[in-house]
């Protein structure tokens, strides 16, 4: 997989505003925030799309969800928030490092645009 801006935030080659880390995964706030909370919750495996996931990366991805919601907790957000996960590019992916995208601070309509 190619290098992406996100593997440099991991590797701290590019400052972000990291609010969590464990030895799987890694989340900082969104640089372009579409809500007043915006925080992008990425493994530290480089996976380009979550279509791309196979067996070997469930317990990597279970991992992940809670780790999301350890950190809606952590930010007491937990009452309200949105989990996106954008795959390919119609899809609205430009990052081809699989990342969760997690909002909240609005109220989000339903269906999402
Ligand atoms: P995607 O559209 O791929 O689902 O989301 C990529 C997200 O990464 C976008 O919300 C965009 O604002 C964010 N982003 C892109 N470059 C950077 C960066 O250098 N730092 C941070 N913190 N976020 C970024």
């Amino acid at each position: 997989m190619a290098d992406t801006i996100f593997s440099k935030i991991i590797d701290r080659q590019i400052a972000a505003d990291i609010v969590y880390e464990d030895d799987l995964c890694l989340a900082f706030r969104d640089v372009n925030p579409q809500a007043p909370v915006h925080i992008l919750l990425i493994p530290k495996k480089p996976l380009d799309m979550l279509s791309n996931a196979g067996a070997e990366d469930q317990a990597l991805l279970g991992h992940m969800l809670l780790a999301a919601g350890k950190i809606t907790r952590d930010l007491k957000i937990d009452g309200a928030f949105r989990l996106v996960i954008n795959n390919g590019k119609e899809g609205g992916q430009a990052v081809f490092h699989v990342h969760m995208h997690i909002l909240a601070g609005r109220k989000f309509r339903w269906p999402p645009g």
